[in-house]
């Protein structure tokens, strides 16, 4: 008895090297891969480099993908905006 390395699912296997229960698990095993090592070359490539925030002019993380600082993602006029529609919402009903 064997567990899938992707769904850890249980699978007999006469093959001894066989990791992954079926075909499908193998190739989302394989895509996912291929995913992490784009995004671990697209950091490597950052280092050194210097990128700093569209917004603020901040330094950027190189494990940040945004073209923005954490705190310029989240728009801090539109966090604003939504906070006084909630308050007049809970205004509107309360007694
Ligand atoms: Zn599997
Ligand atoms: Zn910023």
């Amino acid at each position: 008895m064997k567990n899938c390395k992707w769904c850890d699912k249980n699978f007999e296997s006469d093959i001894s090297y066989q990791i992954y229960c079926s075909e499908q698990c193998r190739e989302q095993a394989t895509k996912e891969k291929i995913a992490q090592r784009y995004i671990q070359s697209r950091r490597q490539k950052r280092k050194g480099k210097n990128r700093l925030c569209k917004q603020c002019g901040e330094k950027l993380s190189i494990y940040n993908d945004e073209p923005l600082c954490n705190k310029c993602v989240i728009n801090p006029n539109d966090v604003k905006k939504a906070l006084k529609q909630i308050k007049g919402m809970t205004n509107g009903k309360s007694k």
